[in-house]
């Protein structure tokens, strides 16, 4: 029995596991590398299996950094089940077709600048159909119900409270008449994030495979950036500006409509919130279809007039010319992905805001390294966007508290409740969020702790 660190290792995007179980082999997720250009382009390297000698995969949730290369498993042959939760389940169809027509639209425009270049075309990375091949291979798995997969592996699927649908996997393998309970923590969320319930709280398992995206940090502002939100939207209005902020179409968008509505009910502000997103507003449609997994309070929220997500204020755009329209409007909110900023309808309204004083920009979620979303968190004076340069004279506003991962503490507290497990395995982390967490885990908990490079593999059950 071994697991093979595929992705994910010493950075936060690509994650990827092989699990081998006698003659079983599996993946646990199959996500994409996204960041800049050197991340990107580790996602056209040949994997590190056969996809035609994969018998399943296990899916921890919809974002693309997890489940993105599906469709690329698919085209190379892969050919078995894909399990995952039924609200993960439905939000993939719609992240996997948005982001092959994103790869198709990425290869035509680089295809055009080689042609002009005397060299040949590029094949994008997968296209449509090969998402729309992977579909039906998604098999819809309830929250702790568990679930035979194969002989000596059965799944449990525990709620992760990150993202509609997100769970944290407990894996029990057998060969041979050795048992291991392993447990993959995808990615954690915040306790108290709107909408979705906390993360649940397991206390034994042998191997732990757990996330460090924020292992070196604290939210900043934890427990008041919705008043920080509030604060910056008055300012906006009485100033004129607009407020602009990238977010993931799936999870962050739906959160930040709940706290607006909430922001504008409590404080009379009369302010539009333009969501500027197709996908967003499909991923939408699929959290009011998935009440069955939200907490108490939207539950409450859910039987009120309009729901959570329509409020008199807000619209959604569809169409290119809408979105282009937005670039006249002012004192208003506009929600558009992606969420780091290095791709999507957020790069036109940061070209149009950035250099206005007036504008407020509102970073409200992980940042990777190499994105524009970075650079201005780190405070760049200017930016390129299309070819031009664009001086950032804007407010930007870190409310990363708001973030739907679990911060240092909160990641200690989760890990806390367990036994020392026989190994802890840190990955989806930049190497210092992985080391820091890795050291006080080792001082305060006890825990055996390892920080893998990509591709290692860890043996599973020799005492
Ligand atoms: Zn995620
Ligand atoms: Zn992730």
């Amino acid at each position: 029995m071994f697991i093979q660190v595929c992705g994910a290792a010493r950075e936060v995007t690509g994650s990827c596991y092989v699990v081998e179980v006698g003659d079983t082999r599996f993946l646990v997720d199959c996500g994409m590398h996204q960041g800049g250009e050197k991340e990107f382009k580790q996602n056209f390297d040949a994997f590190a299996f056969d996809p035609h000698e994969v018998d399943f995969v296990v899916l921890t949730h919809a974002h693309i950094d997890h489940s993105g290369l599906l469709p690329r498993l698919v085209k190379q042959g892969f050919s078995g089940s894909i399990y995952a939760t039924p609200a993960t389940c439905d939000l993939v169809e719609i992240m996997l077709l948005d982001s092959a027509y994103i790869q198709e639209m990425e290869a035509e425009w680089q295809t055009r600048k080689a042609r002009r270049a005397g060299r040949r075309e590029v094949d994008p990375l997968y296209n449509q159909d090969d998402a729309r091949k992977t579909i039906p291979k998604l098999k819809p798995v309830d929250y702790g119900k568990s679930r035979e997969l194969a002989p000596g592996v059965t799944a449990f699927f525990h709620d992760a409270g990150h993202i509609l649908g997100s769970a944290f996997l407990e894996l029990r393998l057998e060969e041979k008449g050795e048992k291991v309970k392993v447990l993959f923590s995808g990615d954690l969320g915040q306790p108290d994030q709107p909408i979705i319930r906390d993360p649940e709280i397991i206390e034994q398992t042998d191997y732990l495979v757990m996330e460090s995206t924020y292992g070196d940090r604290l939210h900043s502002h934890n427990g008041e950036p919705v008043k920080e939100l509030a604060e910056i939207l008055k300012e906006a209005k009485r100033s004129g500006g607009n407020v602009v902020i990238p977010a993931f179409a799936v999870g962050r968008t739906q959160e930040l409509l709940y706290f607006l509505r909430e922001i504008l009910d409590q404080s009379g502000l009369d302010m539009h919130v333009y969501v500027d997103s197709p996908l967003a507003s499909r991923a939408t449609e699929i959290f009011r279809r998935h009440r069955e997994v939200f907490d108490d309070m939207a539950w409450r929220l859910v039987g009120e007039p309009g729901g959570i997500f329509d409020f008199p204020q807000l619209h959604y755009t569809s169409s290119a010319e809408e979105s282009k329209e937005l670039n006249e409007k002012k004192g208003v909110v506009i929600i558009s992905a992606s969420g780091m900023a290095d791709a999507g309808r957020i790069r036109h309204h940061l070209k149009h805001n950035l250099w206005r004083p007036e504008s407020h920009i509102v970073i409200a979620g992980f940042q990777a390294r190499g994105t524009l979303g970075r650079r201005l968190l780190e405070g760049a004076d200017s930016v390129h966007l299309f070819g031009e340069e664009i001086a950032v004279k804007a407010h930007v506003h870190d409310l990363t508290g708001l973030s739907a991962h679990a911060d240092q503490g909160q990641l200690l507290a989760w890990a806390g409740h367990f036994a020392p497990p026989r190994l802890t395995i840190l990955t989806h982390g930049e190497p210092e969020s992985a080391l820091t967490l890795g050291k006080l885990l080792e001082e305060r908990l006890h825990f055996n702790v390892m920080v893998p490079e990509k591709y290692d593999i860890i043996e599973l059950g020799k005492k």
